[in-house]
């Protein structure tokens, strides 16, 4: 009993420490990312031109594990509220909508009506995002991202997040939200690590539904309000 407990307190203290280092990290990487930009938009020299912006993507995409990371490690309580599921949508949609369109995928929502649902705003859009991201990339060529509501409760909303991208097999299902599991060249494999924790968090529900070559229905329940009070007795707990 004892042992467990020194063992976990180690394991909070690396997590501080990595957090630590992550932050000093960052600061660093900040300048060079602006002394990349500056560089490549005042050059003459046609290479640096050429690959400034590669340096940047790379940058960027380091700072994104690292945000990934700090989020898993920081011991952080959701700051619950009552707020309507299709505001956060619509914001949502917004957000990811350019980038679907790059991809030649359309983030289609559909009517949902006004629910109000007892969630932390920031971290359930960031959840939504790296849902709806994931499901762009499924799609190789051109295809949609179908947001619906799929089941209300007296308790509980349900929305479907439906891509009808490559989909995954029964495999790759079981280890969607390992850490590190990705299938892709510039993955991080923390994107659906994270959105698993802070569903949970705001005690959410994620279900995935996948066939081969036909598509992905990502399920999400979320809670209804009415029972808020006790839902912030028992994340504090
Ligand atoms: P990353 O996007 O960096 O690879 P994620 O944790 O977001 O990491 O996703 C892990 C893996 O799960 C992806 O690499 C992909 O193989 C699979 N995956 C997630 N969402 C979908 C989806 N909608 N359709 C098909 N595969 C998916
Ligand atoms: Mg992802």
């Amino acid at each position: 009993q004892l042992k467990e407990t020194v063992y976990l307190d180690k394991l909070a203290v690396a997590g501080q420490m990595a957090a630590a280092i992550a932050h000093e990290v960052r600061n660093p990487m900040t300048t060079i990312r602006g002394m990349i930009q500056f560089l490549g938009s005042t050059t003459s020299d046609e290479k640096l031109k050429e690959h400034s912006p590669l340096l940047i993507e790379e940058l960027d995409r380091t700072n994104k594990i690292i945000t990934d990371y700090l989020s898993m490690v920081k011991p952080d309580i959701p700051k619950l509220e009552s707020i309507d599921v299709e505001t956060i949508l619509i914001d949502v949609v917004s957000i990811t909508a350019p980038y679907g369109s790059i991809h030649n995928v359309e983030v289609s929502l559909r009517e949902i009506g006004s629910y109000l649902i007892c969630t932390d705003e920031p971290k359930l859009k960031q959840g939504l995002i790296n849902i709806i991201k994931n499901g762009i990339e499924a799609i190789d060529h051109a295809g949609t991202i179908n947001i619906y509501k799929y089941k209300v409760t007296k308790k509980y909303i349900t929305i479907a997040i439906e891509d009808n991208g490559k989909g995954m097999t029964e495999k790759e299902l079981e280890q969607i939200g390992l850490p590190f599991y990705t299938t892709k060249a510039k993955g991080t494999g923390l994107g659906m690590m994270v959105t698993f924790k802070l569903i949970k968090d705001m005690s959410g529900k994620l279900r995935y539904e996948s066939e081969l070559n036909e598509g992905t229905r990502v399920l999400l329940t979320l809670p209804l309000s009415t029972n808020s009070d006790q839902l912030q007795k028992e994340v504090v707990m």
